[in-house]
Formats: structure tokens, sequence, C-alpha cells
């Protein structure tokens, strides 16, 4: 089971909505990366690995990061503070250097 949040900023109200698990993937038959998608559990058996989002709290860029080969940096700006989309409560806002993120209270989905 999935929980999705959303997190937004108190100051300019950008919003970024979260899943707990990210996006479990495995490799086909052909070799390729394919997500699987809920409630897909036949896949989900067969996942090898787990791109989470990730938002860099420098330059506001939002990525992928893949479980099996993690980076440690924004792919973008190359500074290391980059965070997990699900556990943004708390951290600085990016998009106007002066807000906080806090849950949103009106969001709350479970699929
Ligand atoms: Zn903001
Ligand atoms: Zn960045």
């Amino acid at each position: 089971m999935a929980e999705a949040v959303r997190f937004k900023c108190d100051t300019c109200g950008h919003a970024i909505e979260a899943w707990s698990d990210g996006n479990p993937y495995y490799i086909n038959d052909a070799g390729e990366k394919e997500y699987a998608y809920h409630p897909d559990h036949e896949r989900l058996d067969r996942c090898i690995g787990n791109d989470s989002p990730h938002l860099c709290l420098n330059c506001g860029e939002e990525f992928m990061v893949d479980s099996e080969h993690p980076i440690q940096k924004c792919p973008k700006c190359k500074e290391s503070k980059i965070v997990d989309t699900f556990l943004l409560d708390g951290h600085l806002c990016p998009f106007c250097s002066g807000g906080t993120f806090g849950k949103d209270p009106d969001f709350f989905c479970i699929s």
C-alpha cells in the first residue's frame, strides 16, 4: 500500500506531491527499465530497484534517484543538498528562499 502526501511552502505556496514508495521498476525481457504501477502486484514482485523523486534544496530541480545507482548530488547544480520529496517536511523552500515546507493537511490519499 502506498501513501501520498503533499508538502506546501508556507510562503510562496509551491506544492510538491510525494508517494511513500517511489517508483518501483523491473527490467523487462528486452533489458529495458519499466515501472510497475499500482496495483500490479505480479510486476511488483519482479522489481529490482526503485526510482524515488528528489528535490534539490539549492536550485529547486526535481529529479529521480535510482536505488541501484544512487547519486549524492543534484544533476543540475552539483550541490549535495538533495532530499527525498517524501521527507520534505520542515525543509527550506528553494523556490522563494524564505519559506518552509509543511504537510498539507487537506491532501491525503492511499492507493
Ligand atoms: Zn517557497
Ligand atoms: Zn540543484
